[in-house]
């Protein structure tokens, strides 16, 4: 999976309508625009300090775009980090936000300041296992490969140890994922932000786990594909175990808020104050406006979910309630 989609995003930009997929900030500027604010009241309320703004994953740079011009109005016009492994979608960012500094990985992030970091559909491009319940216990799914054709194999069997409790007993077929990948970004930058301060806002789709489910998913053209078809030319993704990465940043004893839907998140944020506010400049735009915002809040509003992460010094995130 990491070696697919390594490939997958260093080749082309998959987003938009002549894309694979489209995401929550290339639907609307709202997005981009309520979360600059969300990270401009955090920054304002714990003292305005020196800090970096970091993206996992930019995309097209939409997001941050967006979110950069209302942290600006609000007085925030922090350095730039992102963390992007395509050349094809840096060289895309670079075009938006061009002062940006770019790494590959998040060990290169500033260490001598607090962070805020923000991580849109990025959790969910990262490669997951799965582990599958056979009449005898727990086994690994491995993916054989044979010339061009890959399949879906049992591997062996995992100690029942590993297996968390309430699903230990769970009937044969079922199937529980991990993502040790994101997992261990997210309890390294947890680790930085109760150091150095600062939060990080991870919005995917998800689900509070550790639970079942086979959520490993390929898109291409918009439309579903089988994962195991042409690996490298098509998004793969799973949904993110928020209850997991919380969990982790508590081992780090990083305060955590939600998960919560996309859409209440968006909605304790302003977001009917700002359509409106948008409506009434481009009225001839009044009615694409409204549905964007039905977009965000409705069809994506419990799919998506969102997690914040703080350092304990830190106040307490906006849009929680
Ligand atoms: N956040 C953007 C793009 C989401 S697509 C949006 O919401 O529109 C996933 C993004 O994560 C792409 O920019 C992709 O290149 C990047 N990405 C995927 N795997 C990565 C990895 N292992 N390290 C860094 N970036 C990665």
């Amino acid at each position: 999976m990491a070696a697919a989609n390594q490939h997958y995003y260093a080749t082309r930009d998959p987003l938009g309508a002549g894309g694979d997929f489209t995401t929550a900030p290339e639907i609307s500027q709202m997005f981009g625009e309520l979360i600059g604010l969300w990270c401009a009241d955090l920054w304002d309320r714990a003292g305005r300090p020196e800090m970096a703004w970091v993206e996992l994953g930019p995309g097209r740079g939409t997001l941050a775009v967006d979110a950069l011009r209302a942290m600006a109005k609000a007085g925030l016009a922090p350095p730039v980090h992102f963390v992007e492994t395509s050349p094809v979608l840096r060289a895309a960012q670079a075009e938006r936000v061009p002062d940006a500094v770019w790494h590959d990985s998040i060990d290169t992030l500033p260490t001598d300041r607090p962070l805020i970091v923000i991580a849109n559909e990025f959790f969910d491009a990262l490669p997951i296992r799965q582990l599958v319940r056979g009449a005898a216990g727990w086994f690994e799914r491995l993916v054989a490969c044979q010339d061009t054709l890959f399949l879906p194999i049992a591997g062996k069997q995992m100690p029942d140890a590993i297996i968390p409790e309430a699903l230990r007993d769970a009937p044969p077929g079922s199937v529980i994922e991990t993502s040790p990948a994101s997992v261990a970004i997210l309890r390294d930058l947890a680790q930085r932000i109760v150091v150095q301060g600062g939060a990080l806002l991870a919005i995917d789709y998800g689900y509070a786990g550790p639970a079942l489910g086979d959520t490993l998913q390929a898109v291409r053209g918009h439309a579903f594909a089988n994962p195991f078809e042409t690996p490298g030319e098509q998004d793969l993704t799973a949904h993110v175990d928020f209850g997991t990465l919380a969990a982790a940043a508590l081992v780090e004893r990083a305060r955590v808020a939600g998960p919560i839907g996309q859409g209440a998140f968006l909605t304790a944020l302003g977001i009917d104050a700002r359509a409106a506010a948008l409506a009434k400049t481009v009225s001839e735009r009044a009615d694409q406006i409204a549905i964007d915002k039905a977009r965000l809040t409705q069809a994506m509003g419990d799919l998506f979910q969102v997690l914040a992460v703080t350092a304990p010094a830190w106040p307490q995130p906006a849009g929680f309630a």
